[in-house]
């Protein structure tokens, strides 16, 4: 079998398994991969994405032109180009609507939280990408902020979005995000998250560098970094924000630990839940105010 059809194979594999897991439905979703450094093979437009076929693939080049097929390329072209042009290491692009992680996108609730090993070590952080009309040059925009530091990435009201070293490992990625995401409603359902302390975050991040795990940029739990990212419109985040709380000996803590600062974070992306402060954080927020006033 050829490298292409092998990559065709791939794409309709992967398509298949994203519809039978519920993470599209109708026609949703996308996948594309390069083929060769100058061509990309990619899902296209107006199809389901569980009953492809490998001749059904549209042939592109690194501008969007496309060189053969009989089907126009995917409606989110644009945004699998913006990838491959911020991400020379990025083999495959993969988007699709898994229901839990796209609940937490609607939510505006990131999953950046320390929760679970697996997930640090190997997407670090999750976080959301602007809201952006789907198919418009507005979400390749969007997406830009994130992806140079991010394999995988929330998309506000929208879905998610992961890229891998193929496509496998691009899907892969997506299934992690959804199970992450349904682990953190269960734990929120059942009302507390206990947190890996920052100190065990750092161990895992020497852990990824010993295993060799190649990620794009460090994780940073350092609570002096704003957990929202870099500020500005046109800004680049250039590490994975986590959500950690120093452990002071502990490898676990209730996530009341947290800061005021992602406190009053979750109170901003979840204006009807009930949020208890201390008075020590209630007294830190109102320092932070007023210093913001001046
Ligand atoms: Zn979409």
């Amino acid at each position: 079998m050829s490298i292409e059809s092998s990559l065709r194979a791939d794409i309709v594999e992967v398509g298949r398994r994203m519809y039978a897991r519920g993470y599209t439905a109708s026609n949703d979703g996308n996948i594309s991969v390069r083929l060769g450094s100058q061509r990309l093979l990619m899902t296209p437009k107006s199809v389901c994405k569980g009953f492809m076929s490998p001749d059904m693939m549209c042939v592109t080049d690194l501008e969007g032109r496309k060189l053969q097929g009989d089907r126009d390329p995917s409606s989110e072209m644009l945004m699998h180009l913006e990838v491959y042009r911020q991400r020379p290491d990025v083999q495959a692009v993969v988007h699709a609507h898994p229901p839990i992680a796209t609940g937490f996108a609607v939510a505006g609730i990131p999953l950046s939280r320390a929760v679970l090993a697996e997930v640090l070590t190997t997407l670090g952080s999750i976080p959301i990408a602007d809201y952006a009309t789907p198919s418009t040059a507005e979400l390749p925009e969007a997406v830009r902020k994130y992806i140079t530091a991010h394999d995988g990435m929330l998309l506000a009201n929208h879905g998610a979005l992961t890229v891998g070293t193929d496509v496998f490992s691009a899907y892969y990625k997506m299934e992690t995000i959804e199970h992450f995401a349904k682990i953190s409603l269960v734990a929120r359902l059942l009302g507390r998250e206990n947190l890996l302390a920052r100190e065990e975050v750092e161990r895992l991040q020497e852990l990824r560098g010993s295993y060799g795990i190649k990620a794009p940029a460090p994780i940073c739990s350092d609570p002096a970094q704003p957990i929202e990212g870099p500020a500005g419109a046109d800004s680049v985040a250039t590490c994975q924000v986590v959500e950690a709380p120093a452990g002071t000996g502990q490898r676990l803590v209730p996530d009341s630990a947290l800061g005021p600062r992602a406190r009053a974070a979750s109170a901003r992306t979840n204006q009807e839940a009930e949020i208890r402060l201390t008075y020590r954080e209630l007294s830190a927020l109102i320092e932070e105010a007023v210093r913001s006033l001046r």
